[in-house]
């Protein structure tokens, strides 16, 4: 079967034909069948006869996570539920989810991107893939677990978590490509290490994304696992994983921009930034039926390339993420907004809006530590009060943010006072 006919290593000019047909069907379908995009399209009055060419797209409005917010659950969805066949969802920055919508088109295209991300690593149908990203409304597990599929290769849908079972299968069934998240990899790793089992692996590659990680996380998982580590990138608003992957060469993400074309800008201007210049990555996908997104700001920050790479693509190429230009944490995969921590202190009397936040990661696993002012007149030395106080928060971060956060109460007046912008953050996991 070839699943990958098109893009990969088109001519430039074939390739810019083919995602002007793509936009300018995509600006017709979302004029005609979201009241979302078509008010915002007519508010700049622009109309769908103005877009011919990629070169038009910035005359479109840019989309972002708080729009996906104010239309959930499906005001951004182009087409009818009853061509709608599956449904995903990311944490966004309240309680509620972004969601995202598929039709039956949308799942062949998501599964042809990410069986060319594996193709891109060397797999085949001869391939082994244990999937051990997380089922469910996250897209990792899903996403891969079809990609792998349509290549033909044997998948193991393990899902994430049970790490003895994990290395048991590993062994048992000869697993040779692992996904999951690069944390996840390293901790697998160092078990496997402990138990001193590698010999009996069959591992040779790894598909690791949904998180930020640096080159060296990289060289440490290949070094332990014995194998070579591939970076993928994606986001719910787009696809999930699949919008863009390593190939052999490891220098860049290639970017499957036949349906996701990627643009660079300025966060503060939101102007384009000159060729090769660092700045937020922007994406509009130009085949997606469900929920087509129009210059959907992804707030990651890096820098694109058109050379051709050395491995015959010709398909442009990101570098790996360099940051965000938000405030948005990934903690056990798990998006983590600032604001969500100061919404719930601002529900308990006892507790001052003085917070700070303190990421690390021991063990591979990240840990998620929050200091909370208590208020003068709540201090106390009553250790059960104290406890009891510092249990509910605990469990009203678990409920808002989805992971369990250390507590400590500290002292009125302890946290460091700003003049300018807080900082309520240390960062000490070096990810970047
Ligand atoms: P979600 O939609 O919840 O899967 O989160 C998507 C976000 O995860 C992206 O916008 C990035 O910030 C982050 N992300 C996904 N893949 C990678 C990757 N390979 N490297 C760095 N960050 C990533
Ligand atoms: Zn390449």
């Amino acid at each position: 079967m070839i699943w990958n006919e098109s893009s990969e290593c088109m001519r430039p000019d074939e390739m810019r034909d083919l995602q002007n047909k793509r936009l300018r069907t995509t600006v017709e379908r979302v004029y005609h069948n979201s009241t979302f995009y078509r008010s915002r399209m007519q508010e700049m009055g622009v109309s769908p006869m103005d877009i011919e060419t990629i070169d038009d797209l910035v005359k479109l409005p840019f989309t972002v996570k708080t729009d996906l917010r104010d239309q959930y659950p499906f005001g951004l969805f182009s087409a009818p539920m009853s061509e709608i066949v599956r449904l995903h969802a990311s944490s966004g920055t309240t309680g509620k989810p972004i969601v995202a919508g598929y039709t039956r088109k949308d799942l062949g295209t998501w599964s042809e991107v990410m069986a060319r991300t594996f193709a891109a690593g060397g797999c085949s149908r001869n391939d082994i893939f244990q999937i051990a990203y997380g089922y469910g409304l996250f897209t990792g597990g899903l996403g891969a677990h079809y990609g792998a599929e349509m290549l033909g290769a044997s998948v193991i849908p393990i899902s994430a978590g049970n790490t003895e079972k994990q290395i048991q299968l590993m062994t048992d069934f000869g697993s040779t490509a692992l996904c999951c998240t690069p944390s996840y990899a390293l901790y697998l790793a160092e078990a496997i290490q402990e138990m001193g089992v590698r010999d009996k692996l069959k591992l040779r590659c790894g598909f690791f994304g949904a998180e930020p990680w640096t080159e060296e996380m990289r060289r440490e998982i290949e070094n332990k696992l014995k194998i070579k580590a591939f970076d993928i990138f994606g986001l719910t608003e787009i696809i999930g994983p699949g919008v863009a992957y390593d190939c052999e060469a490891q220098s860049g993400m290639h970017i499957n921009e036949d349906h996701f074309l990627p643009e660079i800008i300025n966060p503060q201007t939101l102007q384009p930034v000159a060729p090769g210049e660092i700045g937020e990555l922007v994406f509009t996908t130009i085949t997606k039926e469900g929920m087509p997104v129009i210059r959907y700001r992804t707030k990651d920050l890096t820098s694109l390339t058109y050379e051709t790479c050395s491995c015959g693509r010709t398909s442009v190429r990101m570098h790996k993420i360099m940051g965000r230009s938000d405030d948005m944490l990934i903690i056990r995969g798990v998006n983590v907004f600032p604001s969500q921590i100061e919404s719930v202190l601002l529900e308990f009397g006892e507790a001052a809006p003085h917070y700070h936040i303190f990421v690390d990661r021991a063990n591979n696993t990240d840990t998620f530590e929050v200091h909370v002012e208590v208020r003068p007149e709540n201090f106390s030395d009553d250790l059960s009060s104290m406890l009891n106080l510092r249990k509910r928060i605990e469990a009203r971060i678990q409920s808002v943010v989805g992971i369990h956060a250390q507590v400590k109460l500290v002292e009125p007046r302890s946290i460091e006072r700003s003049t300018g912008k807080a900082k309520r953050v240390t960062d000490n996991r070096k990810l970047y």
